[in-house]
């Protein structure tokens, strides 16, 4: 079968490889009970929330009710949710010493629970906070205590207190230190991404490494640039390798 056949292939890359960089976006994390905030049934298509008024920094400085409903939602999803197999997996490559770096345009912090240590996260985290005053910091179980309690984020300045998600009209993060990565990689693993959000999306241009891509559906990705592609579910690929 072919997808045996091409897991064989991506067992060997994996093998020959020393210098691995990830890039996972919301696919690895789906089947973790985090939504999709683009997929079908995602938040931006559902309506649940107003992305305009609830990602959008100039409109949290004017009434930051709408992000703070969202973000009571998202923390309330950590009571349920744990890393995946393809999290994990990510996580054991890097403790053998072949992954390097992993990019991820998620925010919900999954790869550090489920142990990766260089995680860059471009589009930022739910998991710490700033205030937007005083810039004092917050660590994830206060800001997961605060917001399930009372509804919204207050520092002790009284300014209020904003996860450090990356919000419509802010910079990405990270994006040299990920440019660096991908350029150094032999082999360029995207899971979970369909490419679509730049400028996160260009990073597997900039690599001469093989680019295998794991992600249920089309990929922004021209197949000359493509080693292998998976149309699959992560995990179930996942757990035909040996790491
Ligand atoms: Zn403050």
């Amino acid at each position: 079968m072919k997808v045996e056949k091409d897991i064989a292939k991506l067992q060997k890359a994996i093998d020959d490889s020393s210098y691995i960089v990830a890039f996972t976006g919301a696919g690895i994390s789906t089947g973790a009970g985090i939504p999709d905030f683009r997929g079908k049934s995602g938040i931006y298509s559902t309506g649940a929330y107003d992305p305009y008024k609830t990602f959008d920094y100039q409109y949290f400085l004017k009434d930051p009710s709408y992000f703070f409903k969202f973000a009571k939602d998202f923390a309330g999803l950590y009571e349920k949710i744990i890393p995946t197999e393809g999290h994990k997996f990510l996580a054991r490559l890097e403790e053998v010493g072949k992954l390097q770096a992993l990019i991820t345009q998620n925010i919900d912090g999954l790869h550090q629970i489920a142990g990766s240590k260089n995680v860059i996260e471009v589009h930022g985290g739910f998991t710490k906070a700033h205030c937007i005053d005083c810039w004092k910091e917050y660590g994830f179980p206060w800001i997961k205590k605060e917001i399930l309690k009372i509804g919204e984020l207050k520092c002790t300045c009284s300014g209020w207190v904003k996860p450090d998600i990356v919000f419509f009209g802010e910079a990405v993060t990270g994006m040299e230190e990920a440019v660096q990565y991908t350029r150094k990689a032999d082999l360029f693993l995207v899971m979970g991404s369909s490419l679509t959000v730049q400028p996160a999306s260009l990073l597997p241009f900039l690599t001469n490494g093989k680019v295998v891509v794991i992600n249920m559906g089309d990929v922004m990705l021209p197949e000359e640039k493509i080693y292998l592609k998976f149309d699959s579910d992560i995990d179930s690929i996942i757990k035909k390798l040996n790491v």
